[in-house]
């Protein structure tokens, strides 16, 4: 992986910064055997998330019942709330598994509306929802169309078309809405535009992505976002969720899972936290929550990054960018992942763009020995996320006993990111002992068992999948 030219010159490196590198490594690197320790603890706190007593990882059922069959058909909207653009889509499903008509408008997401008020945020999201279905429904007559949300954030559900959010991730921070279910107040948004629409289905974009990906590849087992926040959804069996006991289900139905395993560890047992995780944990809107979120989602790696230069310039014996203004460098979450993707995609042999990214964006001058450990230092947050990564796609298949599948994953940082897919396979790898061949079995080449692919369009298809197949459980009578 390391290019040849790496070497000669972190022979150049003077002897302080070299230690100061080699403190970082021992800081942030993850190997084999805490992989094992911390998978080994996340399928212990999968389990405990299900059982009647709880634990951290909240474990959501959502309702969503089974994969869907191919036979899925009729016209939906689609509506993904993200962090950074508001989608709404309108997906005609095929009378036969085949192409997606889908028609699309994207808008952005103020800033000011992640810590504004809740009427603020409804109302700008019916808006958006009106404006589409004017635009591209000008005049015409409508029944209301069925909707599948994708709210991405944590909620309770007992009712697919229903969910009490649990509390804001992502550094979202709108008053009034943890606690409550946010239909309602979305409905009363809309009736009150008289937008003709009904919510169908409330989902996560991680059931979203596992659906849409099961859809068209039958070995999907996992939906995954790597993204601004990290999550997974997987396929449970009523009969093995104790804490659904008491519904009777039957035990053999399946039911997708929101695992929010972004709250792994939030009572820090086991994952290799340095004094940068708890600086962003502090100086979060909700602190003590999302624990390994804050170490892996891209929202937090910039920040990171950051906190670990500020910290080299003004702590460390050794010190960086001396004499130089870094006072740009000291504004909260001023890079994102993407300044850190820049800096892995630059060639080794000058790290050039680095340097004017840097002089240009933060008005700081590099010099090369500096340039190699900002590198350094983005390798080793970029590779930590993956592997970390990683165990929580290994507890998954550990737990459920996966053998082989597919994992289908989306997110800025899976699609995004150089080298996290290599990584976070390379990290299963380890994990599972795939070199040596689990069950004995010697293991041909090729493929590995558990493949991570991009996955199909989950917020999107998966939401007007899932929508469809809720309408369909109410004409079956199955509610
Ligand atoms: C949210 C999840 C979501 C994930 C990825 C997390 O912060 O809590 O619901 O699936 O981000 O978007
Ligand atoms: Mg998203």
């Amino acid at each position: 992986r390391r290019q040849p030219s790496r070497k000669g010159s972190m022979a150049d490196i003077p002897k302080d910064l070299l230690q100061e590198i080699k403190r970082l490594e021992d800081l942030f690197t993850v190997d084999t055997a805490k992989l094992k320790a911390i998978t080994s603890h996340f399928q212990d706190e999968l389990a405990r998330g299900l059982s009647k007593e709880g634990g951290s990882i909240p474990m959501n059922p959502t309702w969503c019942m089974g994969f869907p069959t191919g036979h899925e058909t009729g016209t939906f909207l689609a509506l993904d709330m993200g962090g950074t653009n508001l989608r709404v889509c309108e997906i005609n499903l095929p009378e036969e598994k085949g192409e997606f008509d889908i028609i699309q408008s994207k808008y952005r997401m103020p800033e000011e509306l992640k810590t504004g008020t809740a009427d603020e945020l409804w109302g700008y999201i019916a808006d958006c929802l009106q404006q589409f279905i004017e635009y591209h429904h000008e005049g015409e007559k409508l029944d209301k169309l069925p909707l599948g949300f994708t709210f991405s954030y944590p909620a309770t559900q007992d009712y697919i078309d229903h969910g009490v959010l649990q509390r804001w991730t992502k550094g979202f921070d709108i008053d009034g809405v943890e606690g409550k279910d946010v239909v309602p107040p979305f409905e009363a948004a809309l009736e009150e535009r008289g937008v003709p629409i009904k919510l169908t289905a409330l989902i996560n974009d991680t059931t979203g992505t596992l659906i849409a990906s099961a859809y068209t590849d039958s070995e999907m087992r996992i939906g995954c976002i790597f993204g601004t926040g990290c999550n997974a959804a997987y396929m449970e069996h009523c009969g093995d969720i104790p804490k659904l006991e008491h519904m009777k289900l039957d035990p053999n139905q399946e039911i997708a899972i929101n695992c929010e395993w972004g709250a792994f560890d939030n009572e820090h047992k086991i994952l290799p936290r340095t004094q940068y995780d708890i600086i962003i944990d502090k100086d979060s809107p909700r602190p003590g929550q999302q624990s390994f979120e804050k170490m892996v989602a891209g929202l937090y790696l910039g920040e990171l990054f950051r906190l670990v230069l500020l910290d080299l310039h003004e702590v460390a014996h050794v010190k960086i960018f001396e004499g130089q203004d870094v006072s740009s460098l000291k504004k909260p979450y001023s890079l994102d992942a993407s300044f850190l993707s820049d800096i892995e995609n630059d060639p080794f042999e000058n790290l050039s763009e680095t340097h004017d990214r840097f002089e240009k964006a933060l008005g700081i001058k590099c010099t090369k020995p500096e340039l190699e450990l900002i590198r350094r230092l983005a390798e080793l947050i970029g590779t930590r996320s993956a592997r970390l990564s990683a165990c929580g796609v290994a507890a998954i298949c550990l737990k459920k006993n996966y053998k082989t599948c597919h994992v289908g994953a989306d997110g800025s940082v899976f699609n995004k990111y150089p080298h996290f897919k290599a990584r976070g396979a390379q990290a299963l790898k380890e994990i599972l002992d795939w070199d040596k061949g689990r069950d004995g079995k010697a293991l041909g080449k090729g493929h590995d068992p558990v493949e991570i692919l991009p996955a199909e369009d989950g917020s999107g298809v998966g939401a007007a999948l899932i929508a469809a197949l809720t309408l369909k459980r109410v004409q079956e009578g199955k509610v």
